[in-house]
């Protein structure tokens, strides 16, 4: 797999096109638009900056307010705060962590225009339901699917539900290009437009293509693209996504086997997959049954060299989320996850050796703070 990256990256170099939309780069959109079935895919230099081009199309602005979990990344609110729209936090499930689509109608006022899904650890949000309400509304949905590159929800790759969707490869996610991203662009309305936002404001791309015959400011826009350099890496990943992706989730189900006796002694509660979703095993992470039992758990943990992190300051509690955002109903199970969840490590590679030693550190921390009886 590296030895593909040097390849790549030679040939990138010696091609003399470093700048963004080269080859690499259209290699790595049409693979993403023949996995998941859009329109149209973009790189950019970051699930952030997708997120951004996602809110900017979507035509938020002052006084619009936009649904979402507080259980996320904070690029998801971020992006429509820029635009001058309002958060609006909705509480979670207690099963997939992911926003509880039951709780969704009861947020939704005069002013709401969108409706962002994350998909946590790469494990869908309940999307029939999501999208049944968003058309009754009127609403645009929006998939944070910074996590999500080759799960499935009900079969169909996620990335694909709404309108628009976001992907990340930072270095962290499945598929990595060190920093980078790509929006996911499936309603064929808004696509000419997305290459526009993404190439600064103008046609550049539809110059390229010989549609006009000079290219000009035609729109907002920003730099999006990332390099060639970066693409070439990224081309090297995606050609490997599905081994690197069946690793994680052999790893995902060692953990998941290794953790149930702790799960039958009441010590946690492991991740909960509901069985019309398909991931990619992205994270895992337990349940402890409370916040001083987390807290022990992780300084014990961290203490003996194993690299375990909780997740998530929910965005409402955080200073910008209360400055930006804001929940109409107590958001509990939200508070209770995040209080309570212990990512372990898992990235590709990750011996077995190490995972087992994961799993009797965290054995032992649990033990030490809840004694049997
Ligand atoms: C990683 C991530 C992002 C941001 O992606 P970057 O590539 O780091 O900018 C956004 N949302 C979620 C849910 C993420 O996990």
């Amino acid at each position: 797999m590296a030895d593909r990256a040097f390849e790549y990256l030679r040939e990138a170099i010696a091609n003399r096109h470093l700048s963004g939309n080269g080859p690499f780069t259209r290699r790595s959109q049409e693979w993403l638009q023949r996995e998941i079935g859009c329109a149209r895919a973009l790189l950019t230099h970051s699930g952030t900056a997708a997120l951004e081009m996602a809110a900017l199309l979507s035509g938020v602005g002052p006084g619009d307010e936009v649904i979402m979990p507080a259980f996320t990344f904070v690029s998801t609110a971020n992006a429509f705060v820029l635009r001058g729209a309002t958060p609006v936090f909705v509480d979670i499930r207690p099963d997939t962590l992911n926003i509880d689509e039951t709780a969704i109608a009861a947020a939704i006022t005069p002013s709401t225009r969108a409706i962002v899904a994350v998909h946590y650890g790469g494990v869908a949000c309940e999307m029939d339901a999501i999208l049944d309400l968003a058309a009754r509304h009127g609403l645009m949905v929006i998939e944070d699917a910074a996590q999500a590159l080759l799960s499935a929800y009900k079969g169909r790759p996620l990335g694909s539900f709404g309108r628009l969707a976001a992907l990340s490869f930072h270095e962290t996610k499945n598929v990595s290009a060190g920093e980078g991203g790509a929006l996911i662009v499936n309603d064929p309305a808004l696509a000419d437009r997305a290459e526009i936002v993404w190439e600064k404001g103008t046609n550049r791309n539809a110059f390229f293509r010989g549609q006009v015959a000079k290219y000009s400011w035609v729109d907002v826009g920003s730099s999006f693209l990332p390099s060639e350099i970066t693409a070439a890496f990224l081309w090297s990943q995606l050609e490997t996504a599905r081994e690197l992706t069946e690793s994680r989730l052999r790893l995902w189900h060692m953990y998941h086997d290794r953790c149930r006796d702790l799960e039958a002694a009441g010590l946690v509660r492991r991740p909960l997959v509901p069985s019309e979703c398909r991931h990619n095993g992205h994270l895992y992470y337990l349940l402890t049954p409370s916040l001083d039992a987390r807290t022990h758990a992780l300084s014990w943990m961290n203490d003996r060299g194993v690299n375990a992190v909780f997740h998530y300051v929910p965005l409402h509690t955080s200073p910008a989320g209360r400055r930006y955002g804001r929940h109409a109903a107590p958001l509990r199970i939200t508070e209770a996850s995040s209080d309570r969840l212990i990512r372990l490590p898992l990235w590709t590679g990750l011996p077995e050796r190490d995972l087992e030693r994961v799993v009797e550190t965290a054995a032992d921390a649990l033990r030490a703070f809840m004694p049997a009886g």
